[in-house]
């Protein structure tokens, strides 16, 4: 865009700022200064599978990770604590149209991990889809709008059609470990289209905006890998505490 049409639209549109959804003070920032200050990376010590907050240095896995039967992901890279400054910033960019938000993420998302994503030689991201009904319903999938942003800053190619949601689920916060397996059970597949081939595809990214206990992320990948890819990493906004 050039900046003149730029000036005018931000005369017109003044960005907001993606933490509070107040005009930018200063200008020119993609949050406000003081909103800035809000939002925690996660820092060590965290868990050495899914990067999830663990209490102590020794506490190799969270409480999650060391549960889980099987994992089918490599590894995961995750921005921020799930803190209520963030819980508003996503209600906002997933259900109420803020997709701008996304230069914010995209811009904090590789300015942390870039160098380490860059590094794996990735051949795709995978956002995680939402079932068709949703995406109708608002308009885009906040996981796919995130991953092309990504993508676009890492020059990575983004794979929106490789997962397929057949159903609906619940919230997996309300459900207890075993319904949770239930209600994901038959959720995603590979998609058709592919022929059921990855095509060349063995080393992706899995990109959504939260993540909690791992089940939805551990299914999405255990498809991937059963459809033959190989490695699978994921990459999300924000997670919940691991103790
Ligand atoms: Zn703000
Ligand atoms: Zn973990």
């Amino acid at each position: 865009m050039t900046s003149l049409l730029q000036f005018c639209l931000d005369g017109i549109y003044p960005p907001r700022c993606a933490l509070c959804g107040n005009i930018i003070t200063p200008k020119g920032h993609l949050v406000c200064s003081d909103c800035a200050l809000k939002v925690k990376l996660i820092e060590e010590p965290r868990c050495k599978c899914c990067s999830k907050p663990v209490e102590s240095q020794e506490q190799e896995f969270c409480m999650d990770c060391a549960k889980r039967e099987r994992t089918w992901f490599e590894r995961g890279f995750a921005l921020w604590h799930y803190s209520t400054v963030m819980q508003q910033s996503i209600a906002q960019f997933k259900y109420h149209h803020r997709k701008e938000y996304v230069r914010f993420y995209a811009d904090s998302f590789v300015r942390a991990y870039g160098d380490m994503i860059l590094a794996l030689d990735l051949d795709g991201f995978v956002p995680v889809p939402v079932h068709w009904t949703r995406y109708i319903q608002r308009g885009y999938n906040q996981a796919e709008v995130l991953a092309r942003a990504i993508g676009r800053e890492l020059d990575i190619p983004v794979y929106a059609d490789l997962l397929v949601r057949n159903k609906k689920t619940v919230a997996q916060k309300q459900l207890d470990s075993h319904q949770r397996s239930a209600n994901l059970e038959g959720a995603f597949s590979f998609s058709h289209q592919w022929g059921n081939r990855t095509n060349g595809i063995n080393k992706i990214m899995i990109i959504d905006d939260i993540y909690t206990t791992g089940a939805t992320m551990n299914f999405c990948a255990k498809v991937l890998r059963q459809a033959g890819i190989d490695q699978v990493y994921f990459g999300v906004l924000c997670i919940g505490a691991g103790y």
